[in-house]
């Protein structure tokens, strides 16, 4: 009790000098018997001016008219009263004060009014952010009261957002739900009765029917706040179409691409980058039946083992096409490292930043056998099956170069079947084209096969002999000589014969270029049918070390 008596009149009077708040009692004159410090500095008086002075001399006639005597009464009525009240100061600056008014009873009655003055102008100010921050941003902030079960506060731009005023949301919290298309609708319930029962956070994109822009999406969230007396649901929702837009694109496009991944018949194998190697990490497909169904067991694998006995070639190619960051291609054998199948491919590798690289293979065997075809065609003669003439030349430039460079010794011999007008003439065409057959099946299996022979002209043939001098090729030469007219060619039951003329040339200094040694050759064809045909002739006389010289 003592310890009580101390705190009132000792601690007491220290604590009210001592208080932020600011502190007065006025009596049932209006005339104030206390004020601490913090009201007299709040006042610009002091203690011995105020005390004893009536209200409206310290707070101005009228706004001790307008504001205070009226609530002074009612608090001397055995109210409380409670407000907020702009001050400003002689500087010009506004703060905000919390007025609190309470009567203090002297025996029985209200007998003196104590009023408590807190400067609240921080929180006021941070409000007053908030608020600005609420309006102003495109996104709807809302606060709903849970205990009542009503919304609170919506902020105006739900009017651009959604199409309806803040006056809707607050006769009606759920007005906003009347605008959620019928597509996503559904869901949306589902979602606030998960919110509801299970206490968790509303967090859903959906679709809106804006009755000025159409359909909107929204993106909308709440979080549940509770203290001792409050139960709010804060919600955010923002206008989130154009990010749907574009990533509808996005998606759209990467639909596009996976289809056309799944659906290209081109076999594709995507590797990706691990520590120093890569790892089959997919394939489409047409990789699939490639392989017949076997890639599904190199998924997982590493390059340098898939690839290090058969196709090395692919393992560099990855790694330079991943090192250089750009794509390439190739063409090359390739063995199916399922079957063990060659094949020839056209590979394609493209660098997929960061990490991948894929390897689409284009099986070209059929191209390239059709290619290799035409190639043969190109330079096949078609009725003997021996070289065409343009093949022969460039194969005769390359011989003659080569023999001039590195003087080697070469021979060259034109054929000419004898009289083959008579043939023609006597047992048809046909049966000149099978005589022609004939000599070439006889070029093509009795020379060597580094010999070249082929149809020059009609019934002309050459033969080049590298490597090979004059004395040689005539050996080679006479045994053909005798072989065809040795031979028998049948015709309609019966057979008929053939000869033939050749002309040779060695390769000599004065030979300029290879029409010289042609021509040469030529002209000891000429000699040869000149000289009763069937025999071989040279452009110029050799001597044959046994027979001596012709
Ligand atoms: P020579 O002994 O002087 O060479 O007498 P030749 O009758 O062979 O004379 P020439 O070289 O002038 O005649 C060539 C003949 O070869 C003329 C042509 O009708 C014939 N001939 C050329 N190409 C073909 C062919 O593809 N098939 C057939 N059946 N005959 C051809
Ligand atoms: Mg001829
Ligand atoms: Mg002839």
């Amino acid at each position: 009790m003592t310890q009580l008596i101390d705190v009132h009149s000792e601690l007491l009077p220290v604590f009210l000098e001592q208080i932020e708040d600011a502190i007065a009692i006025v009596n049932t004159e209006h005339i104030y018997i206390f004020a601490n410090a913090a009201y007299c500095r709040l006042r610009r008086t002091d203690p011995a001016t105020i005390i004893g002075k009536h209200v409206r001399e310290i707070v101005g006639e009228d706004f001790y008219q307008l504001l205070v005597r009226e609530k002074l009464e009612e608090v001397l009525q055995g109210a409380q009263v409670q407000y907020e009240s702009p001050v400003t100061s002689d500087a010009g600056h506004t703060s905000h004060l919390a007025v609190s008014y309470f009567p203090l009873p002297d025996a029985t009655a209200p007998a003196y009014v104590a009023a408590v003055l807190r400067d609240i102008s921080a929180p006021k100010e941070q409000e007053e952010v908030l608020r600005f921050l609420v309006e102003n941003i495109n996104e709807v902030f809302w606060l709903r009261d849970l205990n009542q079960d009503r919304v609170i506060y919506v902020s105006p731009s739900i009017s651009s957002v959604f199409g309806i005023t803040p006056e809707d949301m607050y006769s009606d919290s759920r007005a906003f739900m009347r605008m959620i298309d019928e597509r996503d609708l559904a869901r949306v319930q589902r979602a606030f009765q998960a919110v509801r029962n299970e206490r968790i956070d509303f967090n859903e994109e959906y679709r809106i029917v804006h009755p000025e822009k159409g359909v909107r999406w929204i993106h909308a969230r709440t979080y549940r706040f509770e203290s001792d007396h409050k139960k709010l649901f804060v919600g955010t929702a923002e206008d989130i179409t154009e990010r749907k837009v574009q990533e509808e694109h996005v998606l759209k496009s990467k639909q596009h691409v996976e289809a056309l991944y799944r659906g290209i018949p081109l076999p594709i194998f995507t590797w990706e980058r691990r520590n120093d190697d890569f790892m089959l990490s997919s394939f489409n497909t047409a990789a699939v039946e490639m392989t017949q169904g076997k890639a599904k067991h190199l998924k997982g694998r590493w390059l340098s083992e898939v690839y290090r006995d058969q196709n090395p070639q692919v393992i560099e190619d990855i790694h330079r096409c991943f090192e250089s960051r750009s794509n390439l291609r190739r063409q090359m054998s390739y063995t199916l490292v399922s079957t063990g199948e060659e094949k020839y491919i056209e590979a394609s590798y493209v660098y997929v930043p960061d990490r991948h690289v894929m390897a689409m293979v284009n099986d070209i065997t059929h191209q390239q056998q059709y290619q290799e075809h035409l190639k043969r065609l190109s330079r096949t003669d078609e009725l003997t099956g021996l070289f065409n003439r343009r093949h022969f030349i460039t194969l005769m430039h390359k011989e003659f170069s080569r023999a001039r460079r590195t003087h080697e010794r070469l021979t060259l011999a034109m054929l000419d079947i004898d009289h083959f007008k008579d043939v023609n003439d006597k047992y048809g065409h046909d049966v000149g084209d099978h005589v022609l057959q004939h000599l070439g099946r006889i070029l093509r299996e009795d020379v060597r096969p580094y010999d070249i022979a082929a149809r020059y002209g009609g019934e002309e043939f050459a033969i080049c002999f590298p490597d090979t001098d004059l004395s040689q090729a005539d050996h080679i030469c006479e045994r053909l000589r005798t072989l065809c007219a040795a031979s028998e060619v049948s015709r309609n039951g019966g057979t008929i014969g053939f000869t033939v003329s050749f002309g040779l040339s060695e390769l000599r200094p004065e030979h300029e270029d290879l029409d010289g040694l042609l021509k040469s050759a030529d002209n000891a064809l000429y000699a040869a049918k000149a000289n009763g045909r069937n025999r071989i002739e040279h452009d110029v006389v050799y001597c044959d070390q046994q027979t001596g010289c012709s």
